[in-house]
């Protein structure tokens, strides 16, 4: 069942997911396996011959991650920078230039600038808010992909996405969307014209933080000549470099896909109450929150996603120090790396997320403090706010 025309949860719930032909389980079961039977040689059941090349609970995900973000073909693996690193190898050759968000992810930055760089890879940081910025990164002949995140972690800017579509195939570049903070219930890229969508499904996907995974989705046409073998380029890289997701890992993801829409609405639900809480609070300079009004991306965000999802960042007047101390006193909010899980989760960008983009142009402000806002009662997480702010 991947009918694009069933409604979101119909897919998250179903697609991939007929139920098991020899008992009927109503659950894909986890093919904790890594070879096949054949009968006779190349007499494989299904296609399958060696977990590495596919899985069967693996196979399952990933047509419900195609199916969700409405594209050709989802690829599931160990994480999500082990589906980014596929992606870049997959699309670009030494000698080629990427032109990367300013305020990317740390990891996604170190990516490019620490691992992709020195394999020949070159880019350009550019404000993705800022289109003529975005036009200027562009190296004629050379830039082969435009990276975009948004919202973008942890300021959560905001980018253009059918704005950068254009620029980006103009130029004959692929653009590929980082919807982890989105999620596929909030945001679709590939119907904005994106060509290829990247997860770190450890984060809202899977949902529970018990997983560590990633995933790309590839559009149904690529809008660049010479890119009309994506998914086959995709796939023989996933295969070559071997950094899948294992059948467990798979199943824990699609698990959590299945209530992705009710637990993002109440993600939203709650950070819009601590987003309101944190706005009239006297020891709070700013608050990041593409919901908004005062937020510069506001208006493209309420054009392109259903809500403004779980991600909320402030700053403090008192600096650093109060920063920390912030993070510390915190309960109900656990102080911790990662996001999107059901419990809510504080943490310092600049000491912990981000450290690795200090002294670059990425580096974040250090009064910032990132909330990952989970699916708790909401009085509780007021309560705790008041009292690491009090
Ligand atoms: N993209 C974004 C926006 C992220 O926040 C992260 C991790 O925090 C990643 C990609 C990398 O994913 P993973 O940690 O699963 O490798």
């Amino acid at each position: 069942m991947s009918d694009q025309t069933a409604g979101f949860s119909t897919r998250a719930i179903h697609a991939g997911q007929d139920p098991d032909p020899l008992t009927g389980a109503v659950v894909p079961p986890i093919y904790q396996v890594s070879t096949y039977k054949q009968d006779g040689v190349g007499g494989l059941r299904g296609g399958y011959e060696y977990s590495r090349s596919a899985n069967p609970t693996r196979t399952a995900l990933e047509e419900c991650l195609a199916a969700l973000e409405g594209g050709s073909r989802g690829f599931a693996f160990a994480s999500g920078l082990a589906a980014e690193d596929t992606l870049l190898r997959s699309v670009a050759r030494p000698g080629d230039h990427a032109v990367v968000p300013d305020d990317a992810y740390g990891g996604t930055y170190r990516l490019f600038a620490k691992v992709a760089e020195p394999w020949g890879l070159a880019h350009t940081p550019a404000h993705l808010g800022d289109l003529d910025a975005v036009r200027a990164a562009i190296r004629p002949g050379e830039t082969k992909l435009v990276w975009a995140e948004t919202p973008t972690n942890p300021l959560l800017g905001i980018a253009d996405i059918a704005a950068l579509a254009d620029i980006a195939h103009e130029a004959g570049a692929l653009l590929v969307v980082d919807n982890t903070f989105a999620t596929s219930y909030l945001q679709n890229p590939l119907a904005l014209g994106a060509d290829v969508v990247v997860h770190s499904t450890t984060k809202y996907a899977g949902g529970h933080s018990d997983v560590v995974g990633g995933a790309l989705v590839t559009a149904k046409t690529v809008a660049v000549p010479g890119f009309s073998d994506l998914d086959d380029r995709i796939a023989f890289h996933q295969n070559s470099m071997g950094a899948v997701a294992g059948p467990f890992d798979s199943w824990l993801v699609l698990r959590g896909l299945k209530t992705l829409a009710v637990r993002m609405d109440r993600h939203c639900d709650n950070a819009e109450t601590v987003v309101q809480f944190l706005s009239e609070h006297p020891r709070v300079s700013h608050v990041l929150y593409p919901g908004l009004d005062s937020h510069p991306g506001h208006a493209v965000a309420a054009s392109q996603m259903r809500r403004f999802g779980g991600m909320v960042s402030f700053r403090l007047r008192g600096g650093v120090e109060e920063a920390l101390a912030a993070c510390k006193r915190a309960e109900v909010f656990t102080l911790g790396e990662s996001l999107g899980g059901v419990e809510s989760l504080i943490e310092h960008p600049g000491r912990m997320t981000h450290a690795s983009v200090a002294g670059s142009v990425l580096e974040v402000p250090d009064d910032l403090v990132r909330l990952s806002v989970g699916i708790e009662d909401i009085s509780d997480l007021i309560a705790d706010l008041e009292q690491l702010l009090a």
